[in-house]
């Protein structure tokens, strides 16, 4: 638990959100700003500041993360058509909050992957 990190605040549910799941290892709750019908954040429990600072030690997490996405794709609707997984790391990839995550994305055709 990082004392000021938002993301923390959510896993420990002192801050309120829309959680779709959450066990031993990872939380998943709505974008509170979402960007497409489906955008999920997912998150391990534990605070890392990104995903950079997650190694071999983390591979389980990181394991999880990614079975969680695809549940929730197939819960929510977005399997078939398609969706996507992305992470930002620090200032190039714009990350805002410093707590890692990663946005499950879909229910619309998302676009190329970047903007010019
Ligand atoms: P980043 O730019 O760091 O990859 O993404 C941070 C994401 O966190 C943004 O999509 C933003 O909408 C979301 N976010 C920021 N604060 C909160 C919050 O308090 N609650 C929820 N549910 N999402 C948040
Ligand atoms: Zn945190």
């Amino acid at each position: 638990m990082s004392d000021d990190c938002i993301f923390c605040k959510i896993v420990a549910a002192e801050i309120p959100s829309h959680q779709f799941y959450q066990d031993e290892l990872v939380t998943a709750f709505q974008d509170i700003s979402e960007q497409a019908p489906v955008h999920i954040l997912i998150v391990p429990n534990q605070h890392f500041n990104d995903v950079g600072e997650m190694g071999d030690a983390q591979a389980e997490i990181l394991g999880r993360i990614m079975q969680v996405a695809s549940q929730l794709a197939v819960q929510q609707g977005a399997a078939s058509e398609g969706w996507r997984l992305v992470t930002n790391v620090g200032r190039n990839g714009g990350q805002e909050v410093f707590h890692t995550h990663f946005h499950l994305l879909g229910g619309r055709p998302l676009g190329p992957l970047l903007t010019r």
